[in-house]
């Protein structure tokens, strides 16, 4: 293992740890997707998992790459989605946390990810967390320098079932601290569909340990957004169409009111 840290994760051919999507766009929304692949470097060896666990909620989160590639592409938007599994380094987790490299997800052991040496986990820190997180913070920036403070829109799915309970949420928003965009997208999304289950801070919740908006969006104010699509409903293109057309209709309410492009400090 230690010869192997001396050699970079990922090889010449291997596709960098972000893409960015509409990076000349000026609107002031960013789109990002923390879990968008389930791809695991070579030099991993798929971390000791076979097709069907890598192929599983516990790699990736399904559909969520698709969502925001549609609502990227509707809204004209720069998107930035993670190129790596969050089994290799999950990007929505404070690095060290027990979770950010798991031994175990979901109940399934993840070999490659046993007994780590500090220095692989800070390998994978930066070779793909960093990266990501780095061009984040530009592409938030570079918005925010057009003049309006940008929106920061966190896209993930969930799985339907966990730990024996069956969640009823079609669609999840969630909040910390600044709860605009929840409010409006509650408000518009039950107008739009009525018979849409809708989860507030459910089925997880804003205010439980999270990177992604709690470093990039709520300590400057950013109006923000995490949403949880649930993987049953949007593991098809049609089911993709038709939640990310709900939720794009939705958006385009709550995107369309001025007074949101604010800084609030909480
Ligand atoms: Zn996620």
């Amino acid at each position: 293992m230690s010869d192997s840290l001396s050699s970079p994760l990922l090889t010449a051919d291997e596709p960098p740890p972000f893409t960015v999507l509409n990076g000349e766009s000026n609107r002031p929304v960013l789109f990002l997707c923390d879990h968008a692949s389930n791809a695991i470097p070579k030099s991993l060896g798929n971390l000791g998992l076979g097709p069907a666990d890598l192929a599983a909620h516990i790699a990736w989160d399904i559909g969520a790459a698709a969502l925001t590639r549609l609502l990227a592409d509707r809204f004209e938007a720069c998107a930035v989605l993670t190129n790596y599994s969050r089994l290799v380094v999950d990007c929505n987790r404070p690095p060290g946390e027990p979770t950010a490299i798991p031994p175990v997800s979901d109940g399934i052991p993840v070999p490659g990810n046993q007994d780590l040496s500090e220095a692989e986990a800070v390998r994978r820190t930066e070779e793909l967390f960093w990266p990501y997180h780095r061009e984040v913070t530009e592409r938030l920036a570079h918005l925010w320098r057009q003049g309006k403070p940008p929106v920061v829109i966190c896209i993930h799915s969930c799985a339907p079932s966990m730990d024996g309970f069956n969640r009823p949420w079609h669609i999840g928003l969630m909040y910390d601290h600044d709860d605009r965009v929840t409010k409006g997208m509650l408000g518009a999304l039950a107008r739009l569909r009525p018979d849409a289950v809708l989860g507030e801070n459910q089925p997880y919740s804003g205010k439980d340990i999270g990177f992604t908006i709690n470093t990039h969006a709520e300590p400057a104010g950013l109006p923000n957004l995490g949403v949880e699509f649930r993987q049953d409903l949007v593991g098809t293109p049609e089911g993709v169409a038709d939640l990310g057309g709900l939720f794009g209709d939705a958006l385009e309410e709550v995107l369309s009111v001025e007074a949101l492009y604010t800084c609030l400090m909480t």
